[in-house]
Protein backbone atom coordinates (compact mmCIF):
# COMPACT_ATOMS: atom_id res chain seq x y z
CA UNK A 1 0.00 0.00 0.00
CA UNK A 2 1.40 3.85 -0.83
CA UNK A 3 1.97 5.35 2.27
CA UNK A 4 -0.14 8.33 2.58
CA UNK A 5 3.43 11.20 2.75
CA UNK A 6 4.15 9.71 -0.69
CA UNK A 7 0.72 9.91 -1.92
CA UNK A 8 0.86 13.39 -1.10
CA UNK A 9 4.15 14.08 -2.17
CA UNK A 10 3.23 12.52 -5.93
CA UNK A 11 -0.11 14.49 -5.79
CA UNK A 12 1.64 17.96 -4.77
CA UNK A 13 4.06 17.21 -7.50
CA UNK A 14 1.33 16.42 -9.93
CA UNK A 15 -0.04 19.87 -8.98
CA UNK A 16 3.05 21.90 -9.15
CA UNK A 17 4.04 20.50 -12.43
CA UNK A 18 0.24 21.17 -13.73
CA UNK A 19 0.32 24.52 -12.74
CA UNK A 20 3.37 25.54 -13.80
CA UNK A 21 2.67 24.90 -17.69
CA UNK A 22 -0.64 26.45 -16.97
CA UNK A 23 -1.46 30.04 -18.19
CA UNK A 24 -4.35 31.88 -17.44
CA UNK A 25 -6.46 34.85 -18.27
CA UNK A 26 -8.82 36.80 -16.31
CA UNK A 27 -10.56 39.20 -18.68
CA UNK A 28 -13.29 41.63 -18.06
CA UNK A 29 -13.90 42.73 -14.73
CA UNK A 30 -13.19 45.84 -12.64
CA UNK A 31 -10.04 45.04 -10.84
CA UNK A 32 -9.10 46.65 -7.46
CA UNK A 33 -5.48 45.68 -7.24
CA UNK A 34 -5.04 46.79 -3.26
CA UNK A 35 -3.24 50.04 -3.62
CA UNK A 36 -5.96 52.27 -3.33
CA UNK A 37 -6.36 53.93 -6.53
CA UNK A 38 -9.15 54.29 -8.76
CA UNK A 39 -9.78 50.79 -10.07
CA UNK A 40 -9.41 49.19 -13.37
CA UNK A 41 -12.30 48.49 -15.82
CA UNK A 42 -12.48 45.49 -18.35
CA UNK A 43 -9.16 44.27 -16.60
CA UNK A 44 -6.84 41.77 -17.72
CA UNK A 45 -5.09 39.50 -15.22
CA UNK A 46 -2.69 36.54 -16.61
CA UNK A 47 -1.32 33.89 -14.24
CA UNK A 48 1.12 32.49 -14.97
CA UNK A 49 1.99 29.00 -12.89
CA UNK A 50 1.83 30.54 -8.95
CA UNK A 51 2.83 34.19 -10.30
CA UNK A 52 1.05 36.97 -11.78
CA UNK A 53 3.00 37.41 -14.92
CA UNK A 54 0.92 40.89 -16.42
CA UNK A 55 -1.61 43.26 -15.31
CA UNK A 56 -3.48 45.53 -18.14
CA UNK A 57 -6.46 46.07 -19.51
CA UNK A 58 -8.39 44.17 -22.60
CA UNK A 59 -6.61 45.26 -25.75
CA UNK A 60 -3.62 46.99 -24.57
CA UNK A 61 -2.26 43.42 -23.50
CA UNK A 62 -2.11 40.38 -25.28
CA UNK A 63 -3.82 37.28 -24.08
CA UNK A 64 -1.28 33.89 -25.19
CA UNK A 65 -2.90 31.55 -26.93
CA UNK A 66 -2.41 29.00 -24.83
CA UNK A 67 -4.09 30.84 -21.87
CA UNK A 68 -7.10 29.07 -19.89
CA UNK A 69 -9.24 32.39 -20.73
CA UNK A 70 -11.53 33.18 -17.90
CA UNK A 71 -14.40 35.77 -18.29
CA UNK A 72 -14.23 38.05 -15.03
CA UNK A 73 -17.20 40.44 -16.77
CA UNK A 74 -19.25 41.99 -14.71
CA UNK A 75 -17.29 41.20 -11.44
CA UNK A 76 -15.18 42.92 -9.13
CA UNK A 77 -11.23 41.31 -8.78
CA UNK A 78 -9.59 42.06 -5.59
CA UNK A 79 -6.64 40.37 -3.89
CA UNK A 80 -6.92 37.66 -1.72
CA UNK A 81 -8.15 39.00 1.58
CA UNK A 82 -6.43 38.52 4.58
CA UNK A 83 -7.85 37.82 8.21
CA UNK A 84 -5.29 39.09 10.87
CA UNK A 85 -6.82 37.65 13.83
CA UNK A 86 -8.36 33.86 13.68
CA UNK A 87 -8.19 30.86 15.92
CA UNK A 88 -8.06 27.74 13.71
CA UNK A 89 -8.29 25.74 16.97
CA UNK A 90 -11.27 26.34 17.77
CA UNK A 91 -14.45 26.39 15.64
CA UNK A 92 -17.45 28.39 17.26
CA UNK A 93 -18.66 25.74 20.02
CA UNK A 94 -19.42 28.22 22.80
CA UNK A 95 -17.45 26.26 26.19
CA UNK A 96 -14.12 27.13 25.69
CA UNK A 97 -13.50 24.78 28.74
CA UNK A 98 -15.04 21.42 27.49
CA UNK A 99 -13.64 22.26 23.78
CA UNK A 100 -10.13 22.28 25.49
CA UNK A 101 -10.44 19.04 27.86
CA UNK A 102 -12.33 17.35 24.22
CA UNK A 103 -10.51 18.26 20.62
CA UNK A 104 -6.88 18.77 21.05
CA UNK A 105 -6.63 15.22 19.89
CA UNK A 106 -7.98 16.19 16.93
CA UNK A 107 -6.31 19.70 16.33
CA UNK A 108 -3.54 18.71 13.74
CA UNK A 109 -5.25 16.43 11.61
CA UNK A 110 -8.93 17.66 11.78
CA UNK A 111 -9.99 21.10 13.21
CA UNK A 112 -7.55 23.16 12.37
CA UNK A 113 -6.82 21.94 8.70
CA UNK A 114 -11.61 22.45 8.83
CA UNK A 115 -10.87 25.98 9.42
CA UNK A 116 -7.81 26.98 7.38
CA UNK A 117 -10.18 25.68 4.38
CA UNK A 118 -13.32 27.17 5.25
CA UNK A 119 -11.22 30.26 5.49
CA UNK A 120 -9.77 29.94 1.69
CA UNK A 121 -13.02 29.16 0.46
CA UNK A 122 -14.45 32.25 1.92
CA UNK A 123 -12.16 33.96 -0.31
CA UNK A 124 -9.55 34.42 2.76
CA UNK A 125 -6.39 33.31 1.03
CA UNK A 126 -4.22 34.00 4.12
CA UNK A 127 -4.40 34.68 7.92
CA UNK A 128 -2.71 35.28 11.10
CA UNK A 129 -3.47 32.13 13.64
CA UNK A 130 -3.11 34.26 17.10
CA UNK A 131 -2.40 31.01 19.76
CA UNK A 132 -2.63 27.26 19.35
CA UNK A 133 -0.37 24.64 20.12
CA UNK A 134 3.02 24.77 18.82
CA UNK A 135 3.47 21.75 16.99
CA UNK A 136 0.17 21.60 15.45
CA UNK A 137 0.48 25.11 14.34
CA UNK A 138 3.82 24.73 12.24
CA UNK A 139 2.30 21.49 11.07
CA UNK A 140 -0.62 22.57 9.37
CA UNK A 141 0.94 26.12 8.63
CA UNK A 142 3.44 23.22 6.89
CA UNK A 143 1.04 21.06 4.93
CA UNK A 144 -0.36 23.76 3.62
CA UNK A 145 2.35 25.76 2.77
CA UNK A 146 3.78 21.96 0.56
CA UNK A 147 0.14 21.52 -0.86
CA UNK A 148 -0.72 18.37 0.77
CA UNK A 149 -4.07 19.89 2.16
CA UNK A 150 -5.98 22.93 1.22
CA UNK A 151 -6.49 26.09 3.22
CA UNK A 152 -5.59 29.95 3.74
CA UNK A 153 -1.71 30.76 4.26
CA UNK A 154 -1.27 30.94 7.58
CA UNK A 155 1.37 32.84 9.98
CA UNK A 156 1.25 31.54 12.90
CA UNK A 157 2.06 32.62 16.42
CA UNK A 158 2.18 28.74 18.19
CA UNK A 159 1.30 29.34 22.10
CA UNK A 160 0.01 32.63 23.22
CA UNK A 161 2.81 34.78 25.85
CA UNK A 162 1.29 35.25 29.06
CA UNK A 163 1.74 35.43 32.66
CA UNK A 164 0.45 32.08 33.61
CA UNK A 165 -1.91 30.23 31.81
CA UNK A 166 -5.27 29.35 32.98
CA UNK A 167 -5.60 25.91 33.98
CA UNK A 168 -6.22 23.16 31.40
CA UNK A 169 -4.96 25.15 28.41
CA UNK A 170 -0.82 24.78 29.04
CA UNK A 171 -0.21 23.52 25.39
CA UNK A 172 -1.32 26.33 24.15
CA UNK A 173 -0.20 29.35 26.80
CA UNK A 174 3.04 29.51 28.19
CA UNK A 175 3.57 31.32 31.18
CA UNK A 176 6.80 33.71 31.98
CA UNK A 177 8.15 33.48 35.05
CA UNK A 178 10.91 36.36 35.40
CA UNK A 179 12.96 37.63 32.48
CA UNK A 180 14.86 35.13 31.57
CA UNK A 181 12.33 32.75 31.38
CA UNK A 182 10.67 35.00 29.36
CA UNK A 183 13.09 35.13 26.52
CA UNK A 184 13.99 31.36 27.03
CA UNK A 185 10.17 31.01 25.74
CA UNK A 186 10.31 33.35 22.86
CA UNK A 187 13.68 31.97 21.60
CA UNK A 188 11.70 28.39 21.77
CA UNK A 189 9.20 29.52 19.44
CA UNK A 190 11.53 31.59 16.98
CA UNK A 191 13.62 28.32 16.89
CA UNK A 192 10.65 26.17 16.13
CA UNK A 193 9.99 28.70 13.05
CA UNK A 194 6.79 30.86 14.03
CA UNK A 195 5.61 34.03 12.06
CA UNK A 196 4.93 36.15 14.96
CA UNK A 197 4.34 36.31 19.08
CA UNK A 198 1.22 36.81 20.87
CA UNK A 199 1.01 38.27 24.24
CA UNK A 200 -1.96 38.22 25.88
CA UNK A 201 -2.27 39.81 29.70
CA UNK A 202 1.25 41.73 29.79
CA UNK A 203 -0.43 43.67 32.29
CA UNK A 204 0.03 41.07 34.68
CA UNK A 205 3.51 40.52 33.49
CA UNK A 206 6.14 43.05 35.02
CA UNK A 207 7.57 45.06 32.89
CA UNK A 208 11.00 43.79 32.84
CA UNK A 209 9.39 40.57 32.04
CA UNK A 210 7.08 42.15 29.20
CA UNK A 211 10.26 44.06 27.71
CA UNK A 212 12.33 41.10 27.98
CA UNK A 213 9.81 39.14 25.61
CA UNK A 214 9.37 41.84 23.04
CA UNK A 215 12.69 42.77 22.55
CA UNK A 216 13.67 38.91 22.25
CA UNK A 217 11.37 38.31 19.74
CA UNK A 218 12.51 41.60 17.73
CA UNK A 219 16.10 39.80 18.03
CA UNK A 220 14.70 37.38 16.03
CA UNK A 221 12.73 39.57 13.62
CA UNK A 222 9.59 38.56 14.77
CA UNK A 223 6.88 40.93 15.27
CA UNK A 224 4.88 41.28 18.97
CA UNK A 225 1.07 41.03 18.72
CA UNK A 226 -0.26 42.66 22.04
CA UNK A 227 -3.98 41.85 23.41
CA UNK A 228 -5.22 45.33 24.13
CA UNK A 229 -8.62 44.77 26.49
CA UNK A 230 -7.50 46.15 29.54
CA UNK A 231 -5.91 50.07 29.97
CA UNK A 232 -2.83 49.09 31.21
CA UNK A 233 -2.39 46.63 28.80
CA UNK A 234 -2.24 49.37 25.77
CA UNK A 235 0.08 51.33 28.01
CA UNK A 236 1.97 48.59 28.07
CA UNK A 237 2.23 47.51 24.61
CA UNK A 238 2.92 51.29 23.48
CA UNK A 239 5.94 51.53 26.05
CA UNK A 240 7.28 48.14 24.87
CA UNK A 241 7.08 48.44 21.35
CA UNK A 242 4.70 46.17 20.32
CA UNK A 243 3.62 45.81 16.90
CA UNK A 244 0.07 45.15 16.72
CA UNK A 245 -2.71 46.09 19.11
CA UNK A 246 -5.99 43.46 19.01
CA UNK A 247 -9.15 44.24 19.76
CA UNK A 248 -10.94 47.56 20.63
CA UNK A 249 -11.31 46.38 24.09
CA UNK A 250 -11.68 48.63 27.61
CA UNK A 251 -15.15 46.31 28.07
CA UNK A 252 -17.99 48.77 28.39
CA UNK A 253 -16.42 51.81 28.99
CA UNK A 254 -17.47 54.34 26.24
CA UNK A 255 -14.36 55.57 25.11
CA UNK A 256 -10.15 55.27 25.35
CA UNK A 257 -8.54 57.34 28.04
CA UNK A 258 -7.04 60.56 27.35
CA UNK A 259 -3.62 59.66 28.39
CA UNK A 260 -3.60 56.62 25.93
CA UNK A 261 -5.06 58.34 23.42
CA UNK A 262 -1.91 60.77 23.74
CA UNK A 263 0.56 57.75 23.87
CA UNK A 264 -1.40 56.36 20.49
CA UNK A 265 -0.87 60.07 19.15
CA UNK A 266 3.05 60.15 20.25
CA UNK A 267 3.30 56.97 18.21
CA UNK A 268 2.02 57.56 15.31
CA UNK A 269 3.88 60.96 14.69
CA UNK A 270 6.69 59.22 14.61
CA UNK A 271 7.17 57.62 11.59
CA UNK A 272 10.95 56.18 11.79
CA UNK A 273 8.63 53.35 13.39
CA UNK A 274 6.11 53.40 10.51
CA UNK A 275 2.69 52.86 10.98
CA UNK A 276 0.71 51.83 14.32
CA UNK A 277 -1.36 48.85 13.35
CA UNK A 278 -4.40 47.58 15.35
CA UNK A 279 -7.07 45.22 14.68
CA UNK A 280 -10.57 46.13 16.32
CA UNK A 281 -12.24 42.81 15.47
CA UNK A 282 -15.30 44.17 15.75
CA UNK A 283 -17.79 42.00 14.10
CA UNK A 284 -18.59 39.15 16.73
CA UNK A 285 -19.53 41.75 19.56
CA UNK A 286 -21.15 44.23 16.89
CA UNK A 287 -23.64 41.86 15.52
CA UNK A 288 -24.33 39.68 18.70
CA UNK A 289 -27.94 41.05 19.11
CA UNK A 290 -28.52 40.30 15.14
CA UNK A 291 -27.47 36.74 15.77
CA UNK A 292 -29.34 36.07 18.86
CA UNK A 293 -32.49 37.41 17.30
CA UNK A 294 -31.90 35.91 13.95
CA UNK A 295 -30.13 32.91 14.81
CA UNK A 296 -31.31 31.29 11.16
CA UNK A 297 -27.65 32.35 10.17
CA UNK A 298 -25.93 29.46 12.35
CA UNK A 299 -27.73 26.94 10.26
CA UNK A 300 -25.47 28.02 6.97
CA UNK A 301 -23.74 24.87 6.75
CA UNK A 302 -20.50 26.84 5.13
CA UNK A 303 -19.11 25.97 9.14
CA UNK A 304 -19.48 22.56 8.19
CA UNK A 305 -16.57 21.80 5.68
CA UNK A 306 -14.22 19.87 7.23
CA UNK A 307 -15.71 18.53 10.41
CA UNK A 308 -16.35 15.23 11.17
CA UNK A 309 -20.47 15.20 12.17
CA UNK A 310 -20.42 14.56 15.44
CA UNK A 311 -18.33 17.71 15.89
CA UNK A 312 -21.09 19.90 14.30
CA UNK A 313 -23.68 18.27 16.23
CA UNK A 314 -21.57 18.86 19.65
CA UNK A 315 -20.83 22.77 18.19
CA UNK A 316 -24.78 23.21 17.35
CA UNK A 317 -25.94 22.07 20.39
CA UNK A 318 -23.38 24.40 22.36
CA UNK A 319 -25.07 27.83 20.44
CA UNK A 320 -28.40 26.11 20.72
CA UNK A 321 -29.40 29.53 23.19
CA UNK A 322 -27.62 32.11 21.90
CA UNK A 323 -29.33 34.42 24.16
CA UNK A 324 -27.79 32.35 27.27
CA UNK A 325 -23.77 32.47 26.32
CA UNK A 326 -21.70 34.07 29.69
CA UNK A 327 -19.18 34.89 26.68
CA UNK A 328 -21.86 37.59 25.46
CA UNK A 329 -23.83 38.56 28.38
CA UNK A 330 -22.13 41.94 28.22
CA UNK A 331 -21.99 42.68 24.74
CA UNK A 332 -24.63 44.79 24.18
CA UNK A 333 -23.44 47.39 26.73
CA UNK A 334 -20.36 47.02 24.88
CA UNK A 335 -21.60 47.20 21.22
CA UNK A 336 -22.55 51.40 21.67
CA UNK A 337 -18.69 51.70 22.24
CA UNK A 338 -17.01 50.44 19.13
CA UNK A 339 -18.00 52.49 16.81
CA UNK A 340 -16.31 55.32 19.12
CA UNK A 341 -13.25 53.46 19.70
CA UNK A 342 -12.83 52.90 16.03
CA UNK A 343 -13.22 56.56 15.29
CA UNK A 344 -11.03 57.24 17.94
CA UNK A 345 -8.32 55.23 16.32
CA UNK A 346 -8.79 56.09 12.88
CA UNK A 347 -8.38 60.07 14.02
CA UNK A 348 -5.34 59.28 15.69
CA UNK A 349 -3.84 57.77 12.76
CA UNK A 350 -3.74 54.43 13.54
CA UNK A 351 -3.69 51.78 10.49
CA UNK A 352 -6.51 49.54 11.18
CA UNK A 353 -6.14 45.99 9.99
CA UNK A 354 -9.34 43.94 9.06
CA UNK A 355 -9.06 40.64 11.64
CA UNK A 356 -12.18 38.87 13.28
CA UNK A 357 -11.10 36.50 16.19
CA UNK A 358 -12.95 34.22 14.30
CA UNK A 359 -13.63 30.88 16.24
CA UNK A 360 -14.59 32.65 19.00
CA UNK A 361 -18.53 31.28 20.12
CA UNK A 362 -21.00 31.39 16.63
CA UNK A 363 -18.11 32.79 15.10
CA UNK A 364 -16.93 30.54 12.30
CA UNK A 365 -13.96 30.68 10.02
CA UNK A 366 -16.29 30.71 7.12
CA UNK A 367 -18.47 33.81 7.66
CA UNK A 368 -16.79 36.55 9.96
CA UNK A 369 -14.39 38.33 7.54
CA UNK A 370 -16.60 39.30 5.28
CA UNK A 371 -18.87 40.44 8.40
CA UNK A 372 -16.07 42.73 9.87
CA UNK A 373 -15.80 44.36 6.08
CA UNK A 374 -19.63 45.11 6.46
CA UNK A 375 -19.85 46.11 10.18
CA UNK A 376 -16.81 48.84 9.23
CA UNK A 377 -18.23 50.16 5.62
CA UNK A 378 -22.07 49.80 5.88
CA UNK A 379 -22.31 50.01 9.86
CA UNK A 380 -19.56 52.69 10.47
CA UNK A 381 -19.35 54.73 7.19
CA UNK A 382 -14.84 53.75 6.60
CA UNK A 383 -14.75 53.79 3.17
CA UNK A 384 -14.31 50.42 1.67
CA UNK A 385 -11.55 50.59 -0.31
CA UNK A 386 -9.77 51.52 3.11
CA UNK A 387 -11.79 48.71 4.52
CA UNK A 388 -10.32 46.39 1.22
CA UNK A 389 -6.82 47.55 2.05
CA UNK A 390 -6.95 46.87 5.50
CA UNK A 391 -7.57 43.53 4.31
CA UNK A 392 -5.11 42.55 2.04
CA UNK A 393 -2.12 45.26 1.01
CA UNK A 394 -1.39 46.40 4.86
CA UNK A 395 -1.97 42.93 6.33
CA UNK A 396 0.64 41.69 3.67
CA UNK A 397 3.15 44.32 4.52
CA UNK A 398 2.77 44.04 8.33
CA UNK A 399 3.65 40.20 7.91
CA UNK A 400 6.76 41.10 5.92
CA UNK A 401 5.44 39.61 2.87
CA UNK A 402 4.51 42.33 0.52
CA UNK A 403 7.00 41.62 -2.37
CA UNK A 404 5.16 38.34 -2.53
CA UNK A 405 1.20 39.38 -1.69
CA UNK A 406 -1.33 41.38 -0.77
CA UNK A 407 -1.64 43.14 -4.40
CA UNK A 408 -2.01 42.59 -7.75
CA UNK A 409 1.26 43.26 -9.07
CA UNK A 410 3.32 41.03 -11.82
CA UNK A 411 5.58 38.95 -9.76
CA UNK A 412 4.01 38.50 -6.86
CA UNK A 413 2.05 34.81 -6.26
CA UNK A 414 -1.48 35.30 -7.80
CA UNK A 415 -3.61 35.02 -4.63
CA UNK A 416 -6.70 36.38 -6.38
CA UNK A 417 -10.68 36.53 -5.67
CA UNK A 418 -13.39 37.88 -7.88
CA UNK A 419 -17.04 38.52 -6.87
CA UNK A 420 -20.03 39.21 -9.10
CA UNK A 421 -21.10 43.25 -8.87
CA UNK A 422 -19.72 46.31 -7.41
CA UNK A 423 -17.73 45.50 -3.89
CA UNK A 424 -16.86 49.13 -3.71
CA UNK A 425 -20.57 49.91 -3.76
CA UNK A 426 -22.06 46.71 -1.87
CA UNK A 427 -18.99 45.45 0.38
CA UNK A 428 -20.89 42.37 1.90
CA UNK A 429 -21.22 40.50 -1.99
CA UNK A 430 -18.12 39.78 -0.43
CA UNK A 431 -20.33 37.16 1.64
CA UNK A 432 -20.44 35.00 -1.25
CA UNK A 433 -16.98 34.96 -3.31
CA UNK A 434 -17.17 33.38 -6.93
CA UNK A 435 -13.72 32.96 -7.55
CA UNK A 436 -10.87 31.75 -5.26
CA UNK A 437 -7.30 31.39 -6.65
CA UNK A 438 -4.22 30.76 -4.63
CA UNK A 439 -1.11 30.77 -5.91
CA UNK A 440 -2.84 30.28 -9.29
CA UNK A 441 -4.65 27.38 -8.32
CA UNK A 442 -8.15 27.71 -8.60
CA UNK A 443 -10.17 26.56 -5.70
CA UNK A 444 -13.59 27.78 -6.08
ZN1 LIG B 1 -8.29 36.32 19.65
Amino acid sequence: MMSRTLLFLLLSIQMVTSQESKIKALVGGTLIDGFGSTPIRNSVVIIEGEKIKTVGTIGTIEIPNNAEVISTEGMTVLPGLWDMHVHTMINGHSDYTYWDKTYPPLFKDVIMPASAHQLLMAGVTSARDLGAPLEESIAVRDAINNGEIPGATLYVSGPFIQKKPYPGTEDFRWGVNGVEDGRKKVRKLAKAGVDCIKVVDQDQMTIEEFQAVVDEAHKFNLKVVAHSHRPEEIRRGLKAGADCFEHTGLSSAPRYPNDIMEMIKERTADMSQGPLFWCPTVEGLYNYEYMRDNPEKLDNDSWHLGLPDSVITDIKRSIAHPDRMPYFQLTPSRKPTLETKIKQLLDAGVVLMIGTDSGIPMKFHSQSTWNELDVWVNEFGIDPMYAIRAATYWPALWMGVADEVGTITPGKYADIIAVEGDVLRYINLLEDVDMVIKHGARYK
